[in-house]
């Protein structure tokens, strides 16, 4: 049977948000929307979807470096660390981006550590709006253990 570890997803939510150039007005005005459910989380973004989204929210929000200049792969690890643990990412899909594979990095590792990501806009509204946003939700991570023991 397979194995699972429980890491918990605190009340108070580490949440990225990231939007490639198209979508950006898109999700400042969901930020603004959502500005007061969004109040009580940490908020860390792409250079300059965080830019942009500090301006609405009016209080600082944690920048990592420009998506292309490898803020995504900045999410991504700070996802393996624990230090994001939700993801809201409005990414583009009729426009070729010169940091795809960086994309790719991300949403998989979002799904290695089986954190919440929305990829569109229906799927933010839908994870903003559920009572899990408020509670401590213990999330399950498979257990690595077994693959990194494995015989080599
Ligand atoms: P940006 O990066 O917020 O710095 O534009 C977003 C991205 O393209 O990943």
């Amino acid at each position: 049977m397979k194995k699972f570890n429980t890491i918990p997803l605190h009340k108070d939510k580490r949440i990225a948000l990231v939007a490639h150039d198209h979508l950006k007005a898109d999700l400042v005005e969901w930020v603004k929307f959502n500005k007061v459910l969004l109040s009580h989380h940490t908020i860390f973004a792409t250079g300059t979807t965080g830019g942009l989204i500090e301006k609405v929210l009016g209080t600082p929000v944690l920048k990592f470096q420009s998506g292309p200049l490898g803020g995504d792969q900045q999410i991504g690890s700070a996802i393996v660390t624990g230090e994001v643990d939700f993801l809201i990412f409005f990414w583009d899909p009729l426009a070729q981006a010169p940091h795809d594979p960086d994309v790719k990095a991300l949403l998989r590792l979002a799904a290695v550590w089986n954190i919440p990501v929305a990829c569109n806009r229906s799927t933010a509204d839908f994870l903003i709006s559920s009572p899990l946003m408020d509670e401590i939700y213990p999330r399950m991570v498979a257990d690595y253990s077994e693959y990194k023991n494995r015989k080599i």
